[in-house]
């Protein structure tokens, strides 16, 4: 048995056979699944075979022969199963804040007298520079509040209301059902970005009425380094859709090279150039992995996961100078978030010991628990280096004092 009690409680986990789907590497507790997610052995399969046979072999026969040509709406489809949408409102394409750029435009097309874009001023920044150069390119105002105060803001002005729906930074969960109804009610259009929410908590889009949704596919999906986005559209505007990027993919007619634009129907207008069919690969295998994968099972072990975590940090991190600011609770992301004033040079030791995590400024310490791969040994890991660096002050020599590019 382990000393934290990790060992026993990986012995209940229902989900422990799926660690073995991932490649990870030995000796290293992986805990950034949140940021990039870990290589699924069926990703990497897929990929070669994909550069071998489709490319290599099959050459341009393969956007027919491999189905090349409408593998971003095969993703979708697979998409919707996860996130509780209706068939064909979701699409893959681009980066999630292209994603957002399009989906932003045309929600307030939708609402033209309208001049407000509401958001939580602590939302990730992309969002918050995306909403401002849509706002300023339509002339309109930004609206950016604090969580407890968006509710309290959506009124009649309001054009969209777009949140984020985990927050990056605290796990802080919005309640999807509640906030859509309020921006309904007063008339506006309600934009969700998942990107910590697929993957790791239930999803139900069409439960929650949302308008538009957002999201991307290295997180929690596992879909690899810079993997296609996504994008969501009601099946209400699959009519309506206008948003400026017209590129020959989200023409109705691509292949008929037609001298003027004519926007393909529903979500497919969200597409504008030539898939990138290599990332696509990899994501849609990556999502195969979640097909005999309960979501409520998903959540419950995370939700263990992050239990166990606190109820270590408050015994052994607390009286060492960690602050534990991430909410505890039922309703929560997958990720937890410290604090520590030597916070950058204790992540750069435990990333020296193997043990991943991220930094956010100032001084927050991050830590994913991705519930398809991560353990409750993990978890004791993460507590007892933390234990161990502190008492032997071992973070406070230099090396560890340098920056790093990307953390
Ligand atoms: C990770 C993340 C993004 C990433 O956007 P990219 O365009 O894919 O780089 C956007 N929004 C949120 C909330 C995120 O967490």
């Amino acid at each position: 048995m382990s000393e934290l009690g990790g060992a026993e409680l990986d012995l209940t986990d229902p989900l422990a056979d799926k660690r073995a789907l991932f490649a990870l590497p030995p000796g290293v507790v992986y805990l950034d699944g949140n940021s990039l997610g870990a290589l699924p052995h069926r990703a990497r399969e897929a990929v070669q075979r994909m550069v071998e046979e489709e490319w290599g072999h099959g050459l341009i026969r393969s956007w027919n022969s491999a189905g090349w040509i409408d593998i971003a709406q095969r993703i979708g489809s697979k998409l919707e199963v996860l996130l509780g949408a209706e068939p064909q409102s979701i699409i893959a394409c681009d980066s999630t804040s292209i994603n957002l750029y399009k989906a932003l435009h045309t929600a307030c097309a939708l609402r033209p007298d309208r001049k407000i874009i509401l958001t939580d001023i602590d939302n990730f920044p992309s969002d918050l520079y995306i909403i401002d150069s849509v706002a300023k390119e339509l002339g309109l105002q930004v609206r950016a509040v604090a969580k407890q105060n968006v509710a309290a803001a959506i009124n009649r002005e309001v054009a969209v209301v777009e949140l984020t729906q985990v927050d990056y930074r605290s796990a802080t969960v919005y309640d999807m059902n509640e906030i859509t109804a309020l921006a309904h009610y007063s008339g506006a259009l309600m934009l969700w970005d998942l990107a910590h929410s697929a993957g790791a908590i239930p999803v139900d889009l069409t439960a929650a009425d949302a308008d538009f949704a957002i999201g991307c596919g290295y997180k929690y999906l596992n879909g690899g380094p810079g993997a296609p986005a996504y994008v969501y559209v009601s099946p209400r505007f699959a009519k309506s859709i206008q948003h400026p990027l017209h590129g020959w993919f989200g023409h109705a007619r691509p292949f008929e090279f037609e001298r003027n634009y004519e926007s393909a129907s529903g979500v497919t207008s969200m597409l504008v150039g030539t898939p990138s069919v290599l990332s696509m690969t990899a994501l849609s295998a990556a999502l195969d992995v979640f097909d005999d994968v309960s979501l409520n099972d998903l959540q419950t072990k995370s939700l263990r996961l992050s239990s166990f975590f606190f109820d270590l940090a408050e015994k052994h991190l607390v009286p060492r100078g960690f602050e534990v600011i991430s909410e505890r609770g039922q309703r929560r992301g997958s990720h937890v978030a410290m604090t520590h004033p030597g916070g950058y040079a204790i992540i750069r030791t435990l990333i020296e010991r193997n043990v991943i995590g991220d930094f956010r400024r100032p001084d927050i310490l991050r830590f994913g628990f991705a519930p398809l791969y991560n353990s409750f040994m993990d978890v004791e890991t993460l507590v007892a280096q933390c234990i161990e660096i502190v008492d032997s002050k071992i973070y406070l020599s230099p090396e560890f004092a340098t920056e790093a590019r990307v953390i």
